[in-house]
């Protein structure tokens, strides 16, 4: 093998993979084992993805520790124990790295190479890939695992780059901790991210003036820590666990109740939603009446009880309407759990904005500008997300046969074949890709990793150097990922869930750009494609 290390030289291998986050590290091990010649490359100076960008305070899961971690390995489930039900991100980047100590991953990873570019060469029916340094890499199969939520954008306000003080993207934040103490502070987004961020930076700065376009129905969190004992417990049920997950619509450890939301009386519906509003983590989204998310009526009046909590919660009735979304319904936005956060409003030291009212008109040297104030700051912070799943792809000059770009091919929206494969470009597989399963990440990782990993495994076994989705199967395909989104509340709203980034030129329209069935479901068809010896794939 050549030295993988040298970069100029292009180096044969087996597969390149994009990523070295929880998709990335898992595969590489995956691939190992099949003594494929793999080489990672990463953009960080780490391992962990997600974990390792996102280092911004507050930082920290909103699915259950246990549920998200990996279940590939006994001994690492054996001797891995969390500290809270719900990990902040310093923990899960330590879980993280232990994994890739624990299996020797990191012989396999470059760090610091951001790729730019990767093209298909029919000729060698393999990958050129360059890194933005120059650095090229040749490679039979390209594996990208390069995240759904991994292409921060920034606000396109005029004078961004003009501001004095200290600012930064939450999803770039400096390695070293930066201090609120009796700082004047603005948060400019109010996302899942945004809301961990102001709940934290609340606690100590001198001031927090929070800035709001669109508010989001919020749940409690109610995270608690792990004592030795119950780690114990949890680890005897995790085969339970996983099981469970591996049987819920989403792979969560919530499923929706059977139950429609008016089949029940007033009084019994109000005492189920009080129950999943006081309970950890995802129930009130993810374990509702079964109806809320596609029924108007049961969402209306879902809405109705969460706004009620917030009226309950927030002193000031004026905040608290302003903090009430209007233009959507509960969960049809991804739902940011929330520890006092709606509490923080009561706060002297915090200040919500409105910005439907007063639009932001620039970043100035010194703060920021709205329609109707000037206000001034030492930290900007953007908390303003992502050009999400197709983001991290559009990033990359990736070129399959006739040098077609795959960001023109996808341009009116993703097309894929199970989420994984794209016709005209072969032998690229994608992990969590465009049309995958998200819902508990991790879970939906296991399986494409190891969907992908078998996949190379038969490639190796029949000897077959190109594997390539057909147009009829992408065809098909696409169209049913369009008709699960049919009907679903979450599809008539704009959010990253439906492909729309104000930040981002093109992105204003809404597409389908997720499988929205069920994971078994999903699990099931790709199960049925491998037993139909890869139907719907030209294997060459
Ligand atoms: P996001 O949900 O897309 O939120 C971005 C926020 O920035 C929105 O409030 C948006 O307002 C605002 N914004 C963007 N551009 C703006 C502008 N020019 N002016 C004013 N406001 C602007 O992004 P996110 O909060 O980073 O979360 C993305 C996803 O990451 C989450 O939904 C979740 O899936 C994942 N996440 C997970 C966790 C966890 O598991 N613990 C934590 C954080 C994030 P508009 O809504 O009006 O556009």
């Amino acid at each position: 093998m050549a030295d993988p290390q040298a970069g100029t030289a292009p180096a044969p291998f087996d597969a390149i993979i994009i990523g070295a986050g929880m998709s990335g590290l898992y595969q590489l091990h995956r691939l190992r084992e099949l003594g494929l010649r793999v080489r990672v490359l990463e953009a960080g100076t780490g391992v962990g993805g997600t974990w390792y960008w996102n280092r911004y305070p507050g930082a920290r899961f909103d699915s259950e520790s246990y549920s998200y971690a990996y279940s590939f390995s006994q001994e690492l489930l054996d001797e891995w124990d969390w500290s809270e039900h719900f990990a902040s991100q310093p923990e899960t980047l330590r879980y993280l790295n232990h994994v890739a100590d624990k299996f020797d991953l990191r012989r396999d990873i470059q760090f610091r190479s951001r790729v730019a570019a990767a093209h298909y060469q029919e000729a060698t029916r393999s990958w050129d890939v360059t890194l933005e340094d120059g650095s090229r890499f040749s490679s039979r199969f390209l594996i990208t695992a390069v995240g759904p939520l991994s292409a921060p954008t920034m606000p396109t306000i005029p004078g961004v780059e003009t501001f004095r003080g200290q600012s930064c993207h939450t999803a770039r934040w400096p390695h070293e901790p930066i201090s609120f103490e009796g700082k004047r502070v603005a948060v400019i987004g109010t996302g899942a991210t945004g809301v961990q961020t102001i709940q934290e930076v609340a606690k100590t700065a001198g001031h927090l003036t929070v800035f709001q376009r669109t508010p989001n129905w919020c749940a409690p969190l109610l995270n608690s820590k792990i004592g030795a004992e119950e780690m114990v417990a949890l680890r005897t049920g995790y085969p339970e666990m996983f099981q469970r997950c591996q049987e819920t619509f989403a792979c969560f450890l919530h499923t929706p109740d059977p139950r429609r939301t008016f089949d029940v009386s007033d009084e019994e519906r109000e005492a189920f939603w009080e129950k999943r509003y006081a309970e950890p983590g995802f129930g009130i989204w993810q374990g509702n009446f079964r109806d809320v998310l596609t029924d108007r009526r049961a969402n209306a009046a879902l809405s109705d009880f969460v706004a009620r909590k917030i009226r309950q919660r927030v002193k000031d009735p004026k905040v608290a309407e302003t903090l009430i979304p209007k233009n959507h319904g509960f969960g049809t936005r991804r739902v940011p759990l929330e520890t006092r956060y709606y509490e923080v409003y009561n706060q002297d030291n915090v200040t919500l904005v409105d910005l439907l009212q007063t639009p932001i008109e620039r970043i100035t040297p010194t703060g920021i500008k709205t329609s109707d104030a000037e206000y001034e700051f030492d930290i900007i912070i953007y908390a303003t997300g992502f050009d999400a799943i197709t983001g991290s792809f559009d990033r990359i000059d990736i070129r399959g046969v006739d040098g077609e770009q795959l960001k023109e091919r996808w341009k009116y929206g993703p097309e894929t074949y199970l989420g994984v494969m794209v016709n005209g470009f072969p032998n690229m597989m994608m992990l969590i890709g465009p049309h995958m399963a998200l819902g508990n990440i991790p879970r939906s990782i296991e399986y494409n990793v190891d969907w992908v990993a078998n996949l190379m495994r038969h490639a190796r076994d029949h000897d077959l150097t190109r594997l390539e989705a057909t147009a009829a199967g992408v065809t098909t395909w696409t169209d049913h990922v369009k008709s699960l989104g049919e009907g679903l509340l979450s599809n008539e709203v704009d959010s990253w869930m439906t492909g729309v980034n104000r930040n981002v030129a093109g992105k204003q329209v809404r597409i389908v750009n997720r499988y929205s069935g069920s994971a078994p479901a999903y699990r099931a068809k790709c199960d049925e494609v491998v037993a139909k010896g890869y139907e719907g794939l030209v294997l060459a």
